[in-house]
Formats: structure tokens, sequence, C-alpha cells
């Protein structure tokens, strides 16, 4: 069986231990591939070749950084097909998504990182006639990027790329549910000629070799993308060593339909923000808020159309929604479908694992589901649940639907349907989220602020966001 490689002071190598974990094909429930189990001795050798090669990388032109990392973006794009196939095998996404967004996005990372460290540019900031103060932004060392399962590729490059342009070294680690994509990616790294240890890549589980990086007394950034309960160990072993922390946690986000929205545009557009990567986006709308006036429509509109949607293999064209990524996040989200019965909700479609034939007979498949019925707080609508499984309730005032929306510890992103411009600006004023889509959903441009507010994270990467975390500012002040 196919062994992935740890990427190491610019070699493929296996881990020390030469102990391995299952990879699973989420589609099929078949093991396919090992995975390096990489301890704390790997990501020393990690650690040590990134502070080795800092020197010189951070002192290397920024034109020359920019080259290298836009020739790795296109090698990305020229292996669309192979890394687009890898990353629905490892992750049971639907083939079309990762051809279309995933591999594409991550390529996008590289080359918007690679073009904007050519751009961006610190501040100056002149007392009259009496100083001039100049702010130097300084790139820091090894950055630890941490990243999870749902969009592997994409949110791995998205944390890689602005660390790397700016100067720094890196050891990242993906997650051990997905690792595939991030190892190809090694084997690009080394076609585009990326200098040995600028990137180093250290396969394995959370609590071995992410914990091993967090506490690394070399590694003084971290930049993590995941589970909150996640971000908070790691805040907390981070914190106490002073360490730079970005934290881009979990989310239980609503959709706001007002009765005065473009009905058939919020309809598609719900259906896919609910249901695209099988509900496993953080991003994903789990809560949906229909005003009364147009509830009923609604409902009945939604389920027939999500009933229509097709639970398939993730390689069939036709298939809307492929596999969860792993059998105990299936087990996980089926016990919400469970939950949110015994709250009193009923399940107005799915609810149910859908069984496939053939090769995909073991795979991890959940009916796209809705659930009616429940109350704003209860646990069903509080907790994430991160799977094709969404809520639907009425409301009937502005001041109403703000006070359920606002009411979980989450503030990722927020979605709101209305025509009424007045009332898109004070409720996107009002609600407790990093980023509200009026009219739309998952609209990204690079160059935004990305992240959440309370339990969903700490800082925000995108545009120069990322630059100004992965530097650290010097301020030099002269007298004139
Ligand atoms: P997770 O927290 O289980 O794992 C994320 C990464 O952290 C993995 O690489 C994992 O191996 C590693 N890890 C686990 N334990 C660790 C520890 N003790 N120390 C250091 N690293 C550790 O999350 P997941 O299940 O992979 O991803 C799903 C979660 O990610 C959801 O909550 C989702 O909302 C969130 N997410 C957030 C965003 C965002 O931008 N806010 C984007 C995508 C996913």
């Amino acid at each position: 069986m196919e062994k992935i490689k740890n990427y190491i002071n610019g070699e493929m190598i296996n881990p020390i231990s030469n102990t391995y974990i299952d990879n699973y094909n989420p589609s099929t429930g078949e093991v396919y591939s090992l995975i390096p189990d990489s301890n704390e001795e790997d990501v020393d050798l990690a650690v040590k070749s990134a502070q080795a090669a800092f020197p010189t990388w951070s002192k290397t032109s920024k034109e020359k950084r920019s080259i290298i990392l836009q020739k790795l973006a296109t090698l990305i794009e020229d292996n669309l097909d192979r890394f687009a196939e890898a990353e629905s095998k490892d992750n049971g996404k639907p083939l079309k998504l990762s051809k279309t967004v995933d591999i594409p996005r991550a390529a996008a990372n590289f080359n918007f990182y690679a073009t904007g460290v050519l751009h961006y540019a610190s501040e100056a900031h002149a007392m009259e006639d009496m100083a001039i103060n100049y702010t130097l932004r300084e790139p820091i060392g090894v950055c630890g990027c941490i990243s999870p399962w749902n969009l592997p590729l994409y949110l791995f490059s998205w944390k890689i790329a602005p660390a790397l342009a700016i100067g720094n070294t890196v050891v990242a680690k993906p997650s051990e549910v997905t690792p595939y994509t991030a190892y190809l990616l090694s084997e690009l790294c080394i076609e585009a000629g990326l200098p040995k240890g600028v990137l180093n890549i250290v396969h394995g589980l959370g609590h071995k070799v992410g914990a091993a990086i967090t506490k690394h007394p070399d590694v003084p950034v971290i930049s993590f993308t995941g589970g909150t309960i996640t971000g908070s160990e790691i805040a907390r072993t981070a914190a106490p060593m002073f360490k730079k922390l970005s934290l881009e946690l979990g989310g239980k986000n609503p959709n706001i339909i007002f009765d005065d929205c473009d009905f058939d545009k919020a309809l598609k557009t719900t259906i896919h923000s609910s249901f695209a990567n099988q509900g496993q986006i953080c991003l994903c709308g789990s809560r949906i808020f229909v005003q009364r006036g147009i509830y009923e429509k609604f409902k009945t509109a939604f389920v027939e159309k999500v009933e229509r949607l097709k639970v398939g293999n993730p390689f069939d064209e036709d298939s809307n929604l492929g596999a969860v990524v792993s059998q105990s996040h299936m087990e996980k989200v089926l016990s919400y479908v469970t939950l949110a019965e015994e709250e009193g909700g009923t399940v107005l479609t799915g609810g149910n694992q859908v069984h496939l034939d053939g090769d995909q007979k073991n795979g991890y498949y959940i009916a796209p589901t809705i659930i009616e019925g429940l109350s704003f707080d209860c646990r069903t609508n509080q907790e994430e649940i991160f799977g094709p499984v969404v809520t639907i309730m009425p409301f009937d005032t502005e001041e109403e639907v703000l006070m359920m929306a606002n009411s979980t510890k989450y503030g990722l992103a927020a979605t709101v349907w209305t025509q009424d411009v007045t009332k898109a600006h004070n409720v996107a004023a009002k609600l407790h989220a990093g980023i509200v889509w009026v009219n739309c959903w998952l609209l990204r441009d690079l160059r935004t602020p990305f992240g959440g507010v309370k339990n969903s994270g700490v800082g925000r990467e995108g545009g120069f966001n990322a630059f100004e975390f992965f530097t650290e500012p010097k301020n030099v002040c002269i007298k004139l």
C-alpha cells in the first residue's frame, strides 16, 4: 500500500519511528494509503531545517520568492486533474467541486500572495517638522501552520502562501484525515525549486504532531484552522509562551431570509449554502430563519428541491453530495438528528445514512436533512454539527431574528436576504459575525479580512491582514 511521506529539508522521507496510520477513502470506506505517524522527533527535525533555511529565505528578494511561489501555483494548475481526483478520493467531496473550487483556489492562494507581496508597503508617520517614523515589517522566523480536513489543500495553502511570500519558513501539518494533496504538494515544491527547508510538511495525529508544533520553543507563530475545542487547547499552550496566534475556528452560521427577498435567488443559494461540500464548510449556513410571510412557501420549495439532490459517488458527474469525511464524523452528524428529534424537532427530509451499491456500499453518505420545529436555543441550534443538516425557523421582526441569530457562542459568518438596502445595512451592522453576505454566499475576494468573532476565532486572515500576522512591526523614529 502506498506510504505518504513527510517533506523535511527538501526531501520526501519516512517518519523516524517508521510507523503509519490508515488513510481511508470515505466514499468506499476502504483504507487506500498509509500516513506517517510522526512524533516530536520529526517535528524537531522539521523545525531545525526551517530554522536553517530562514536567514537565506528571509533575505531572498521578494521578487525571487514571488517567482518561485508563482511557479508552484502554475504547477498546481498544470496538475489540476490529478490533484482534484486525489482530493475527492481523500475527502469524499464531489470531483466537480475539487476541480472547480478546491484545487483552483489553492493555486489562486499561492498566486495571490506571491504577487501581493510585491505590492505590500509598510506605514510612515511624519510628525510635522520634528521627526519621521517608519515601520519595518520583518518576517518572524519559523511559522507553524495547522489545517483541517474540510477544504484540505485550499486551507493549507491559505496559510502557507502568505507566510512564505513574506519571508518566513514554515512547518506545516495537514489534517491526518485528508493528508494526500499536501503530500502531492511536496513533490511540486521540489519541482518549483523551493529551497530546502523553506517549507516542511509533517504528517500525523493532532495530539502528537500538532501539539509538538504548538509547544516547540523555536516556533514563535501558530496559525491554526480547525475546531473551537482544539483552538482553545492550542491557545492554552501558546499563550504562556507569548506566541503570535491566529485561530480560525468553528461556526453556527445564520441565514436570515426576509419577506422582501428575491425568492428564487434566496432559495437557490440557500440550497448551496446548506449542502455544498456535504455541509462541511465552516461558512455554511446551518440555521435558516425565514420571515413568517414567506415561511410556508419557502419551506415547501426548499424541501422539494433538496429532495431532488443526488447523494452519490463523488466521481459521478451528477452527484450533488458526496460522502462525509469519516465514519466517526458520519456518526456524530447523525447523532445530532437523533438529538433534534429528542428536542422536539421534525425531520422534513433526510435524517438518515444513505446506502449506495457496489464499491460505495461501505461509504459514509448522509441524506441532506432539514429539521423544523426547534427552539432557537436548543442544543441542535447552538452546537456546530458540520454536516448536511440544517434547521429552519420562522421569525416576525428584525429585532427577534437578530436576537436568535446572535444567541450562539459562535460568530463566523451570516447571510442576509432582503431587497431593502437600509435593512441590509442595519442587520449586517448588528450581527455578531466576522463576515456578512447580503444576497449572496461565499462570494470571496481574497483581499478582504477573513475570520470570526466570539468562539469562532481570534485574528484575521486574508489580504494584507495575513502579512501583518506573519510579520513583526518595528517602528523606527528619526528626529529631524
Ligand atoms: P480539528 O480541530 O479536529 O483539527 C484541525 C487540525 O488540528 C488537524 O490538523 C488536527 O490534526 C490538528 N489538531 C488536533 N488536535 C490538536 C492539538 N491538540 N494540537 C494541535 N493540533 C491539533 O478540526 P477538524 O475536525 O479537522 O475541522 C473541522 C473544524 O474546523 C470545524 O469546527 C470547522 O468549523 C472548523 N473550520 C474553521 C474554519 C474557519 O476558517 N474558521 C475553516 C474550516 C474549518
